[in-house]
């Protein structure tokens, strides 16, 4: 029951004041307050110093000076406090502790994207079920996953029939397929291997993930397979077969596909994917990227990838603003899975996932996959976790 009810004003959008309720019920006590940080909703235009009051793993409210007690107190003071990050594409599963490194990171929600095929899944699966926060799994539509020699090199591995019993068994965790196309792992296969994906896929309703980039197919031919809600990683990647053509002209088949609902996503990892004037250019055309992920391996914590935020930082280097990599890591990642449904925003009534970062001012480096240096003035640090409703990893 409502015995309180208060409202406070949000940011302005197009110089309207939007009025949004921020104190739904005033406990007589929280179980945390996240105190005085810059709090940035952009999926509400919310950037200001708030509070957060969260009661049973639940966002209680958002305001100035809230002045209720709480079990735990965390000083936000000069850090950022935004929603849990939401890394659609990593390979957590590929270690027990996976999840549990990327949390610490500011990470509440992933999803491992192919790390292994029906004959392996359940290892993925297993990792899945007992990672803190919620992770789903792609199945990779190469029955043996990611092999050295390439995933479905030998079309025979994209096994339809062996994957779509692998999802019978685990339809609670495995989220979508993924289907890695470029030439050193499909080779002239792509297109085949894609069509058998969304055979997969379509049986359970589920999207598909493509790794595109450097491959034999023509991109517009692999494109027009793809339906609403399928998402196409790696969208930075260097030719053959990149987004944008020579004239800095973005394919209008990647146009068309993005208007039908085929997401866009970053893929940072470590060879092929991310090559900085790639970057500059697509960025250039006004085509900006959906979601954020950092392609995350164990080895890419000391390379490259470091960390989700380290990844969320080099697009301010490429003049995105702070609101607009928000986004991309939160909101905009939450609708790619319904796992994450009311995730990737701070709202009252919402779980209590939440990223606490340090935006340093400094000189930073930062590399792309082809070893090109860049030099930033910012980069954001992970400095505590909260986790439905409870911190979990602070770093100071
Ligand atoms: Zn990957």
């Amino acid at each position: 029951m409502i015995n309180r009810r208060q409202f406070v004003s949000a940011a302005t959008v197009a110089g309207a004041f939007t009025r949004i309720p921020d104190l739904l019920a005033a406990p007589e006590k929280y179980d945390l307050i996240v105190k005085g940080g810059r709090v940035i909703d952009p999926s509400r235009n919310l950037d200001a110093i708030r509070d957060v009051a969260i009661a049973n793993g639940r966002i209680a409210a958002i305001g100035t000076n809230l002045s209720a007690a709480a079990t735990e107190m965390l000083d936000a003071g000069g850090k950022l406090v935004v929603p849990g990050l939401i890394d659609i594409h990593t390979h957590a599963t590929r270690v027990k502790d996976g999840p549990a490194l990327c949390l610490a990171d500011g990470v509440t929600g992933l999803i491992d994207a192919g790390t292994r095929g029906a004959d392996h899944i359940d290892e993925s699966v297993a990792v899945a079920k007992s990672a803190p926060q919620p992770c789903r799994v792609l199945i990779n539509i190469g029955r043996a996953g990611i092999l050295p020699e390439g995933d479905t090199m030998d079309i025979s591995h994209a096994d339809v029939g062996a994957a779509r019993e692998a999802i019978g068994r685990n339809r609670d965790i495995i989220a979508g397929v993924k289907a890695r196309l470029s030439r050193d792992v499909a080779g002239a296969n792509d297109f085949e291997v894609l069509r058998r994906s969304q055979e997969v896929a379509s049986s359970f309703n589920l999207p598909v993930m493509i790794h595109m980039g450097q491959t034999v197919s023509p991109l517009p031919k692999l494109l027009a397979l793809l339906k609403r809600g399928d998402i196409v990683t790696h969208m930075f990647a260097p030719p053959p077969n990149s987004i944008i053509d020579d004239n800095g002209q973005i394919l209008p088949e990647v146009k068309a596909a993005r208007r039908r609902g085929v997401q866009f996503d970053l893929g940072n990892g470590r060879t092929g994917h991310l090559r900085w004037d790639m970057a500059e250019r697509v960025l250039k055309a006004g085509f900006l990227p959906d979601t954020f992920s950092t392609d995350w391996t164990p080895e890419g914590r000391t390379a490259q990838v470091i960390d989700f935020p380290n990844v969320i930082s080099k697009f301010l280097i490429l003049g995105m603003s702070l609101d607009q990599v928000v986004a991309c890591a939160t909101g905009n990642a939450s609708r790619a899975f319904p796992v994450f449904r009311n995730r990737g925003m701070l709202r009252v009534g919402a779980p209590a996932d939440i990223a606490v970062l340090e935006l340093r001012e400094g000189t930073f480096e930062f590399v792309d996959n082809y070893e090109n240096k860049r030099t930033g003035r910012q980069r954001l640090f992970p400095s505590a976790t909260v986790l439905a409703g409870k911190p979990v990893a602070t770093r100071g």
